[in-house]
């Protein structure tokens, strides 16, 4: 490797997965392509979405109602449609993967169906520092089952550094083993880019009697996942991050298929929740149907679900496990040519082994943060900044992800040049 632009125009002509830049739209800066490095924060629109759209909306406009059963993709099976892109991107059979709803309301429902406490075994086990949603998730879980938050919750810390080991896990759950319920951890860790290993958690949880869930946010299209065979018992994620379906667009859920063959948790009913050929007999009681369908409550919807469908097909000809070994390529070269200027103001926190990482690197400032995100902007490269006290003093971190399925090697080069100049 070397630091000359040359190189990374090079390490592009290489790159076997570079036309699927060209099927994105890249929000022009200054009349050209701004460097996009914010897709951990909301993916790129691919050039496929709106004829996707589209040709719901034209179904819809000459079909009405009858586009239920004749549209094109017949909206009364809206469903199944997005099942093997999100087979293919979760390691997942056909019975375990939905997509619906929103992260916070699926990992809400997914919560009153496993986290079922009682006087003895109660406590949820997160990581410090979750994103807010997700503490509020477990928070306001447990008050609802008339526990104390302050003392329900077991936070875990990085030991030293930045990085959650599982050996840190293990330590704050010592002593308390036959206490926990639960655990909710992310995948990919929003702030640190941490990818934590699912299946040692999922293990150890197991060992102590707990279950195992997961915040795939940041994790579903960045890393794959084989939540099958670790055995993960439930996970919920976004689709507007790495997945590139659009802002607030429809969210997903997984659920082993140990926990549904025969369902024995409760689950709130609803008519999409039920056997797809007697959903319109109206029959009184509820039978949920032998699969994670069982959790869906209303019909899809297909606006949204259109644009996952568009988004999940480049994933599948893409193949995720040739964009992880690109992203990983892109991502140690970015930290390879921050690393090279001896001098800079910042410390890479996350976790420098690529195994334990997904496609971010997150760089926290002590001052000039602020600074070097303003001239990133100025530049037409969008990353993300978040300011630690507010005082203005230019503590924070810039957070960015360069994004196997669009970016390139020459939009690295160019953050890394601002930044190396800035800092
Ligand atoms: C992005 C993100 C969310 C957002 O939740 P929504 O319900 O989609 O608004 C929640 N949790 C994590 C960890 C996230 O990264």
């Amino acid at each position: 490797m070397n630091t000359s632009s040359e190189y990374a125009s090079h390490l592009d002509s290489q790159d076997e997965l570079r036309d699927y830049r060209n099927k994105f739209l890249i929000p022009p800066f200054k009349g050209v392509d701004s460097i996009y490095l914010a897709g951990n924060s909301l993916g790129l629109q691919p050039q496929s979405t709106q004829a996707a759209i589209q040709q719901e909306l034209h179904d819809w406009h000459t079909l009405g109602v009858e586009g239920h059963l004749h549209a094109k993709n017949a909206w009364l099976y809206y469903h199944h449609f997005s099942k093997e892109g999100l087979m293919h991107l979760c390691g997942a059979n056909k019975n375990e993967v939905v997509a619906m709803n929103g992260l916070t309301v699926n990992l809400h429902l997914l919560l009153i169906s496993f986290y079922q406490p009682s006087a003895t075994r109660y406590k949820i086990v997160i990581e410090a520092g979750a994103f807010p949603s997700d503490q509020y998730i477990v928070e306001t879980q447990i008050a609802y089952h008339k526990y104390n938050p302050s003392e329900a919750i077991i936070e875990v810390s990085p030991s030293q550094g930045y990085e959650i080991t599982i050996d840190d896990i293990a330590k704050a759950c010592e002593g308390q083993e036959q206490t926990i319920a639960l655990f909710l951890f992310s995948g990919v860790q929003y702030y640190t880019g941490q990818y934590f290993d699912i299946a040692s958690i999922t293990e150890y949880a197991h060992n102590i009697g707990a279950l195992a869930g997961f915040d795939l946010a940041h994790a579903i299209g960045n890393v794959p996942l084989q939540l099958h065979d670790w055995d993960v018992d439930f996970a919920a994620w976004c689709s507007y991050k790495y997945l590139n379906s659009g802002p607030g667009s429809v969210a997903g859920a997984f659920i082993h298929e140990s926990h549904t063959r025969v369902i024995k948790q409760p689950v709130l009913g609803g008519w999409w929740g039920v056997d797809e050929n007697t959903r319109f007999m109206m029959h009184k009681g509820f039978v949920p149907v032998a699969s994670v369908d069982a959790w869906q409550h209303s019909n899809a919807p297909v606006l949204s679900m259109a644009a996952l469908g568009t988004s999940l097909q480049l994933f599948q000809n893409a193949g995720i496990e040739n964009l992880r070994t690109k992203s990983i390529a892109l991502t140690n070269y970015f930290e390879y040519l921050l690393n090279h200027q001896t001098n800079n103001h910042f410390t890479i926190i996350t976790p420098p082994n690529s195994m334990n990482r997904g496609c971010q690197l997150s760089l926290l400032y002590q001052f000039n943060g602020k600074k070097t995100h303003q001239k990133l902007s100025e530049e037409g490269i969008i990353s993300d900044w978040r300011e630690h006290n507010h005082t203005g003093d230019g503590e924070g971190i810039i957070r960015m992800a360069p994004v196997p399925l669009y970016n390139t090697y020459l939009d690295v080069w160019r953050a890394a040049a601002i930044i190396n100049e800035t800092s």
